[in-house]
């Protein structure tokens, strides 16, 4: 089967989205607390002014050959086009906790500026080991002076990160988490499996994530220690005419962030097939 070259623009989307159990977006100003479907189907609406060609796919594979990227889509039909961003984002790690995913979104959260100052004044529990979760503790006491650390087995702290969290009175249970209990999607306590238990409003993890796909390193890429692209200043990467937005390059993870990646990786597309055309 041929490559077939795509209109100007193509945009394939299989519909995995990070934030899907989120009820509202927050730091993204002029659309705080949108939910998240909404936003899309806003972005979307506004792209048909636009010559964007919008497809539900998943792109299984992608080469680059004679300074062109050929993408696979899942169920065979391929694609030829000259310039490729990707901001296919990534897979949160959530831990397998009963109860855990009627909570995940509404009061079981990652990002303390995304939904702490929902949470603020609430007594809050992280769930994580060593550094991270100790460093995620440590920051939610902007919001909260009620936070405890819960690691669910050894708290693999340093005596360093230790002292820092009881001088801000940051109490560590190590004892395995079994359960999350509350009223409908609210959280109310954390239940540890010798039967005692910890009321809690919200719980925050610090639980690691991936890449959701496996295009970038397929391409070549260069990563990070914890796993993200590796970009520079216009979300270039070491492959030439490949570009990284959002949440699978480097930078700060948050919306407003990813669609403001995603305008500097456009410019930098823009600017670069500019040149190819006039052989500057
Ligand atoms: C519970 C939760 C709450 C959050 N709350 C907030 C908040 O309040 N404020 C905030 O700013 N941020 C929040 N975030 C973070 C926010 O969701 C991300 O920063 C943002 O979604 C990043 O956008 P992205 O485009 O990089 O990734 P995503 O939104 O995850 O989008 C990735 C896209 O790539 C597609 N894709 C992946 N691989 C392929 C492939 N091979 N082929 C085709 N398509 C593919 C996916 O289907 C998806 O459409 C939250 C995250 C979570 C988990």
């Amino acid at each position: 089967m041929g490559f077939r070259l795509p209109g100007p623009l193509l945009i394939c989307d299989d519909g995995k989205y990070r934030n899907e159990a989120s009820v509202g977006l927050h730091g993204f100003l002029t659309r705080d607390g949108i939910h998240p479907a909404e936003l899309r189907r806003i972005g979307r609406e506004q792209l048909d002014r636009y010559e964007v060609e919008y497809r539900q796919a998943r792109v299984s594979d992608a080469r680059l050959v004679n300074a062109h990227f050929e993408l696979a889509l899942e169920g065979g039909e391929r694609l030829r086009c000259r310039k490729l961003l990707l901001a296919t984002g990534v897979i949160d790690h959530i831990p397998e906790i009963e109860g855990i995913d009627r909570f995940y979104g509404c009061s079981v959260f990652h990002c303390p500026y995304c939904d702490g100052w929902e949470m603020r004044d609430q007594p809050l529990a992280v769930y994580g080991r060593g550094k991270n979760g100790a460093g995620l503790a440590l920051s939610l006491k902007t919001w909260s002076d009620d936070v405890v650390l819960c690691t669910d087995g050894p708290a693999g702290l340093k005596a360093g990160e230790a002292a820092q969290l009881r001088t801000h009175r940051i109490a560590v249970r190590e004892e395995k988490v079994a359960r999350l209990e509350g009223a409908g999607e609210i959280l109310e306590q954390i239940v540890f499996r010798g039967g005692a238990s910890l009321p809690r409003r919200a719980m925050f993890l610090s639980t690691g994530q991936s890449q959701r796909c496996d295009l970038a390193s397929r391409l070549g890429c260069a990563f990070t220690r914890n796993g993200a692209v590796q970009t520079g200043k216009l979300e270039t990467t070491a492959v030439p005419g490949l570009y990284v937005a959002g949440d699978a390059s480097k930078d700060v993870q948050l919306a407003v962030v990813a669609a403001a990646e995603g305008a500097k990786a456009a410019i930098a597309i823009n600017a670069s097939l500019q040149q190819q055309r006039d052989g500057t």
